[in-house]
């Protein structure tokens, strides 16, 4: 018996089936065939001021070959832009403008529709197909601002106030700007759309100017100048001469307490690394815990003149601009934030003030530290105290003792350094402890500005 063979038809139809599984196969993985749709980036609701133009991405692996962007408005619709691509782009953006005519005057909102088709061969080599939709609403009106009171100066190293109307539906962000680079941020007032802010002009900053800025969704802006009176003042430079005394006792127990691995550095680079390098992670610290600014509407402020030491003496003034030296020769700098007052060893210390203790604990050349949160963004500062007597998150009324001097901390003898802050920078001392200068910037700008917002 002879072996059967395979007939030459079942051998052919073998190849044709294997040749279009094979063509399947390599339909299904080839990149030529891919079945990503285009990707367009787009947000889902716009509000346009017609002025910037709406930007589009659209991207896709395989590239593009179709684009098309299209504003209706329900009975119109007008092309914006469309491309075709002779050489398939993998990336390709638009900025769409308003069209000249096509539309009337009145028309508000517009529904943009972006399609994009890429270069794939997939559907019948007709490419893969995307559509993105997108509701623009016009808003080509600027937020209302107005200023409703202010203080008449600002000082340098001192603070000023002002109250402000902002209205606007789309109201996105309110701060007011600064030459120094330096936003504040406004607290909701007495009622809908009027806020207070407090401004500071930092001491080591020769010029001030600052402006209400108001913008809405769509980018529309607006600025309102305020016309503080500017006050310069000069603030002291001293050069201090470093003695042996001082290095090889305060500054080598300092090292040893907070960074015992220098301990092998020259006692005057162990000096500049406290005055520069630690301080500035320390003001740091304090940067940060003194920037919060609450969103709550006030109606009212009530805040007694600061007094934080009975019968303290002033032995150091805030703002002065200190030169160090050794041998005549210069080594270092620094700015003095504060106030320093001294009494008696280990005096009580006490808050005028309800608040918020915000941070109680040991902070460098500060020592231990304690800052309390006033609100609208005031802060008042206690340093090289020798023992606590709050902890943080504890709420504070006006008269409590926070703490007792000393001289953690760089500090030479016992005494309190008394710090003000408002929204992180720090700021004369001496305002907040006078009555006067509350009253005519804070008090009664509050009061005559509620009489007009209730007129
Ligand atoms: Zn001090």
């Amino acid at each position: 018996m002879s072996k059967k063979r395979n007939s030459p038809v079942a051998l052919i139809f073998g190849f044709i089936l294997l040749a279009i599984v094979g063509g399947l196969v390599y339909v299904y993985s080839s990149n030529l065939f891919e079945r990503q749709p285009p990707k367009i980036t787009l947000d889902k609701e716009i509000e346009w001021n017609l002025k910037e133009p709406i930007k589009v991405q659209i991207s896709d692996d395989s590239g593009l070959r179709f684009i098309r962007a299209t504003l209706s408005d329900g009975e119109k619709s007008v092309v914006l832009d469309t491309k075709e691509m002779k050489t398939p782009e993998k990336n390709v953006d638009l900025n769409l403008t308003f069209p000249k005519t096509g539309f009337g005057a009145n028309k508000k909102v517009f529904e943009l529709s972006v399609e994009a088709v890429d270069a794939s061969k997939w559907n019948f080599f007709a490419g893969n197909e995307v559509r993105a939709k997108a509701i623009i609403k016009v808003d080509t009106k600027r937020p209302e601002l107005s200023v409703i009171g202010s203080s008449y100066k600002i000082m340098k190293g001192g603070v000023a106030s002002v109250i402000f109307r902002a209205q606007d539906d789309n109201m996105k962000s309110l701060y007011i700007e600064t030459n120094f680079g330096k936003k504040f941020y406004p607290t909701p007032f007495h009622k809908e759309g009027y806020y207070i802010s407090l401004v500071a002009w930092p001491s080591h900053i020769e010029n001030f100017s600052a402006s209400v800025v108001a913008i809405d969704r769509a980018g529309n802006i607006s600025k309102a100048h305020l016309p503080y009176f500017l006050q310069d003042r000069k603030y002291k430079n001293s050069t201090i001469n470093l003695e042996d005394k001082f290095l090889d006792g305060k500054i080598a127990d300092l090292i040893s307490e907070v960074a015992p691995e220098r301990s092998s550095m020259s006692k005057l680079e162990k000096f500049k690394y406290i005055n520069e390098d630690l301080r500035k992670g320390n003001e740091a610290i304090i940067l940060k815990t003194t920037s919060n600014v609450p969103t709550e509407s006030i109606s009212s402020f009530v805040f007694k003149p600061f007094y934080p030491l009975r019968n303290g003496k002033v032995v150091a003034s805030f703002g002065d601009h200190r030169f160090y030296e050794y041998d005549k020769k210069p080594v270092s700098e620094s700015y003095h934030l504060g106030l320093d007052l001294a009494s008696n060893a280990q005096s009580g210390m006490q808050t005028s003030n309800d608040g918020v203790v915000v941070f109680a604990k040991e902070n460098g050349i500060y020592g231990n530290n304690i800052i309390v949160s006033h609100g609208l963004g005031i802060y008042s500062l206690y340093g090289h105290c020798s023992s606590y007597l709050v902890k943080e998150g504890d709420s504070v009324k006006a008269g409590d003792f926070l703490a007792k001097t000393g001289l953690t901390g760089l500090a030479l003898g016992d005494h309190l350094h008394f710090g003000m802050y408002v929204q992180g920078v720090d700021v004369r001392p001496e305002e907040w402890m006078d009555e006067s200068w509350l009253k005519d910037n804070i008090f009664s700008i509050i009061e005559s500005a509620k009489k007009i917002i209730d007129r």
